[in-house]
């Protein structure tokens, strides 16, 4: 019988060192060289190889193969190898020189931790919204994951994530960028359990901390008290002949942000901080998510060098020629620093919380270097959730399964705002696995919670944990009609709290937010006096004056609040009824857009069976 002859495509075969996973099959092959797999089974064939498309190849097939079409191969294993193939590649190692002499010093990274509701949000905004130069973008600052204020002319980054849980999860993927933990402690409240995990967490992380003392406004306020608290912790206060500087701060009336600013940049100055600002860009991913107009969008913290628009960069598995690079004023720059957060436009898909990033040598290995990750991290998710089927258990029946004695596994679906807090919530709910209860992540997505989330759920008997993000409509029915379901929350603890309780048969009872209705923002008007007033269309149910509110873009909440005046035409109205429109004014809130969903509910609690 006559073999086909092999004769090669007209398309060339990559430029330069192609690195490729040991035992890829001739599908992967082929497209890693532009062949495809049928190119690479004819050859094989040709050399007295029988294999088929999916089949793992030898070393010497690859070799004999690529050598053929006149492509070069790098071989590597899987695992650890690849990394430090990539590494290599990537000429990482060219980059790095510890010789901190003559390197520039660069603003101290911040990250604000202690127990909730102690007042780390309001300290964000309230340093952010005194110290950021607004910029041109109308003065509104945006939020990107971090922002750099000026203190006297000297710059402080702060990452705008608060807590440990991010920080932690950062840390678990070999990202270390905070130089100082800020760690918030209320004067009225005191040492809670998560400002002594904040401080487990910052010393783990050999991090230094310096403690803003803060709600001292308040009457009950006792500062004493917090510092001999912190005291039997380790932490001395200077005053006390110790070494923790402490500072005592109002985030809600502005005391004693300067001094705390200041402190913060005498802590930097004894850390010695520096980086080169040359040479190519290395750092980290804070956040990353799909945004409708600008594509795959990822903050990025400078670590080392600069990076500029037009470089070629790769973060994780994405790569791309930086398109455009905006600063947390929301304004367009050319170039960005040591320390500097930025966001990235022009990357190929979205990069993960926590990747590290740099800027290539060349586009082409950008490129490859991305697509090898992707095409690992493809085969790790392949062998990830075949494990996944098969038995498993939802939240509320998870005791039952503990009890019975089984090796218990809780599906689960998570869902979340952006990466970042994404990344935060699948870390800690590993930390709750036990040997008789293990977890399983189903899906670990970011967005709102979908029909085919619901799908998803119920086909794999699993339980849809969302944070910061709300289901839509017809998921919402479609959870109800396949009985999945779907629990939400803003604050870790609290979900972490759920599933711990779940374990030991005390799920505590759900208040489900039952929604009352909701509305379609046409338009945003700015009222002298009153300040922004949405003109809405009333889609379902009734929107009532004074109700529990969430404002919601593409399911994702953005902010939560109360509505504060409701009108039709000029008449203030107690409530409006779907088929109509209406004023709905905003308080404090001014970013609405048009096509952002203002949703009402109330809290019931739901009766367990
Ligand atoms: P987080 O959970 O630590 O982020 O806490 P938040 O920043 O959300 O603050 C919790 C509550 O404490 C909010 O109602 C704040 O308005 C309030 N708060 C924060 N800082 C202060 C302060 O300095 N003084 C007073 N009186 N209230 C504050």
């Amino acid at each position: 019988m006559d073999m086909p002859t092999y004769t090669p495509a007209e398309t060339p075969v990559p430029e330069g060192v192609v690195v490729i996973e040991r035992a890829s099959t001739p599908q992967e092959l082929g497209r890693r060289l532009n062949r495809t797999a049928a190119d690479v089974v004819r050859f094989l064939m040709q050399q007295g190889e029988m294999v088929t498309a999916t089949q793992s190849l030898s070393d010497e097939m690859l070799e004999l193969f690529a050598s053929d079409v006149g492509a070069e191969l790098r071989l590597v294993d899987p695992g650890e190898e690849q990394e430090v193939e990539l590494r290599k590649v990537l000429a990482v190692d060219d980059l790095d020189d510890d010789d901190d002499e003559g390197q520039d010093s660069r603003p101290p990274v911040i990250t604000v931790m202690g127990h909730v509701d102690h007042g780390k949000t309001k300290l964000l905004d309230r340093i952010r919204d005194a110290n950021v130069v607004a910029g041109e973008a109308g003065g509104i600052t945006q939020h990107i994951g971090a922002y750099q204020v000026n203190q006297g002319g000297r710059p402080i980054t702060f990452i705008d994530t608060p807590g440990h849980e991010a920080f932690t999860a950062m840390r678990a993927r070999g990202a270390d960028a905070t130089d100082i933990v800020v760690l918030v402690v209320a004067a009225d409240d005191g040492v809670m359990p998560q400002t002594v995990e904040a401080i487990d967490h910052a010393k783990a992380a050999d991090v230094p901390i310096v403690v803003a003392i803060n709600k001292v406004d308040r009457e009950n306020a006792d500062v004493q008290r917090v510092m001999s608290q912190l005291s039997e912790r380790g932490l001395v206060p200077e005053s006390w002949g110790g070494d923790t500087i402490m500072v005592e701060v109002s985030a809600l009336q502005g005391t004693g942000i300067d001094e705390l600013l200041e402190n913060l940049l005498v802590v930097a100055e004894l850390e010695d901080l520096r980086a080169s600002q040359d040479g190519r860009a290395r750092g980290v991913v804070l956040e990353a998510n799909l945004d409708v107009g600008r594509g795959p969008v990822a903050t990025v913290l400078v670590q080392r060098g600069t990076v500029k628009v037009g470089d070629p960069l790769v973060a994780g598995a994405a790569w791309g020629r930086v398109r455009a690079l905006i600063d947390h004023t929301g304004n367009q720059v050319k170039e960005a620093g040591p320390s500097t957060p930025v966001q990235v436009l022009g990357l190929s898909d979205v990069a993960e919380a926590g990747d590290d990033f740099i800027v290539a040598p060349d586009d082409r290995t950008a490129r490859n270097v991305a697509e090898t990750r992707e095409h690992w991290q493809r085969v790790a998710s392949i062998g990830g959730s075949a494990a996944a089927v098969g038995g498993g258990a939802r939240l509320e029946d998870i005791f039952e399964q503990i009890q019975a004695g089984e090796a218990a596994t809780l599906n689960l679906v998570v869902k979340a705002d952006v990466t970042g807090s994404l990344e935060a919530v699948t870390q800690s709910l590993k930390k709750l696995e036990r040997d008789d209860v293990k977890l399983s992540f189903v899906l670990r997505g970011v967005g709102g919670i979908t029909q085919y989330d619901i799908q998803l759920a119920a086909a794999s008997n699993a339980t849809i944990l969302g944070f910061n993000v709300r289901p839509d409509r017809k998921a919402r029915e479609l959870a109800e009609h396949d009985n999945v379901e779907i629990r939400t929350y803003e604050i870790i603890y609290q979900l972490l709290e759920d599933i711990q309780n779940a374990m030991v048969g005390m799920l505590a009872p759900e208040f489900e937010e039952v929604v009352t209705g909701d509305a379609e923002v046409r338009e945003v008007f700015q009222v002298p006096k009153i300040g922004a007033v949405a003109g809405c269309y009333v889609q379902n149910g009734t929107i009532t004056r004074g109700s529990k509110v969430r404002f919601l873009r593409e399911g994702t909440i953005i902010w939560k609040g109360t509505i504060a005046s409701l009108r039709r035409f000029k008449d203030d109205v107690r409530e409006v009824n779907a088929g109509f429109e209406c004023g709905i004014g905003l308080s404090d809130f001014k970013d609405l857009k048009p096509g952002d969903v203002i949703e009402t509910y109330e809290e019931r609690e739901i009766p367990r069976v």
